[in-house]
């Protein structure tokens, strides 16, 4: 099976490997020392600024965004969130269920966040955005957000689930108080675990706020992280895999190396399919995912089509593009000689009048 949805995405062989046995004890010293290299790296990846610390949730992204907006925002916030698909409409759910104030800035989709979408929310105290929104494949103006941040003293999460290692993030440089990510996108590994980077000024709003949740408290999370322990049983084995991907990571010559040959992938691809009847979604397509509209056949059933036939997977998109627009990731254990399996079961696909 050939995979090319945007996660859980193929792991590389080395990774498969330390899965090949049962999960460790965990609550021991070794298992510690590899948390605190996970901690380290993921900051160091992340280009936290000074102070920072990162926790790893048992949970799907998800978890890492709902632990945020609970345990980092007050009920005094005036939360801007931008909302340009599924992802972004996700956060304000969250927000609405934890009874923040919100502020929702509408993106159409496939559509670039313009500044003038921020105008009169300068007085708002926080911004929630999906660098990359998934199900659109675009991937924000982050500079821009980031200044209009700076400039009106508003705090800035960003959920880099599907960015992180696939577009260029400094999470210094964004003057971003929270980074989140997830195992199964571009770490590549198994999902079970969500990542939040946490700057010097996040650590102290969870410090003072009060405690809303025990699962995904993040004070509780950065307590037990200090000692290289989680409060709870971990995604053992999933925390194994991080730390062995990281280390090849670095290996390989670090975040920069992985997003260029992520970015090289996802180029590939696009010039592979310049001349099928495809019209790109995204008008700032992240290197992660290829969106596209086809315009001669349902994406629904292209999707069917290549899984049953070619037993290849590409991202089939839900609700109301589920029959207008599929995906195509570029993360994961993927090679241009993957890319040219799909590109030529696309062919074929011209050749049979399918598209
Ligand atoms: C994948 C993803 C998530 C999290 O999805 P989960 O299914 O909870 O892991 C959140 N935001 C973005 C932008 C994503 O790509």
């Amino acid at each position: 099976m050939l995979n090319f949805t945007v996660g859980p995405v193929m792991s590389a062989p080395e990774i498969l490997e330390v899965t090949g046995c049962s999960a460790p004890y965990f609550r021991t010293p070794e298992f510690s020392e590899i948390m605190f290299e996970n901690e380290k790296l993921m900051l160091e990846m992340m280009n936290a600024p000074e102070g920072s610390r990162c926790v790893f949730l048992t949970a799907s992204g998800t978890g890492a965004m709902e632990s945020c907006v609970m345990n980092i925002l007050s009920d005094d916030d005036k939360v801007i969130v931008i909302n340009g698909g599924s992802f972004g409409a996700r956060f304000a759910e969250l927000c609405r269920l934890h009874k923040r104030e919100i502020f929702e800035v509408k993106c159409e989709f496939g559509k670039q966040l313009r500044r003038e979408q921020l105008q009169g929310l300068e007085d708002c105290t926080a911004l929630l955005i999906n660098m990359h929104e998934t199900s659109s494949g675009v991937l924000y103006d982050m500079k821009m957000v980031s200044d209009f941040c700076k400039e009106n003293g508003i705090l800035l999460i960003v959920d880099a689930i599907s960015a992180f290692l696939a577009d260029e993030l400094d999470m210094k440089g964004l003057g971003a108080a929270a980074v989140i990510t997830g195992s199964q996108k571009a770490l590549a590994v198994f999902p079970g675990i969500s990542i939040a980077a946490l700057s010097p000024e996040a650590l102290e709003r969870i410090e003072k706020n009060p405690e809303r949740c025990m699962y995904l408290s993040l004070k509780a999370a950065l307590l037990d992280g200090k000692r290289g322990q989680t409060p709870f049983t971990p995604a053992v084995s999933t925390l194994l895999q991080v730390n062995k991907r990281l280390r090849l990571i670095m290996e390989a010559g670090g975040p920069e190396a992985e997003r260029e040959r992520i970015a090289k992938v996802a180029k590939d691809f696009r010039e592979g399919i310049k001349d099928l009847p495809f019209e790109p979604v995204s008008e700032s397509p992240s290197n992660a995912v290829t969106s596209l509209h086809p315009t001669t056949a349902s994406a629904k059933e292209i999707f069917r089509i290549l899984k049953d036939e070619y037993d290849i997977w590409i991202c089939p998109n839900g609700g109301e593009y589920a029959e207008t627009v599929f995906r195509v990731g570029h993360i994961g254990n993927i090679t241009d000689a993957d890319n040219k399996k799909l590109i030529d079961a696309l062919k074929e696909l011209q050749k049979r009048e399918i598209i």
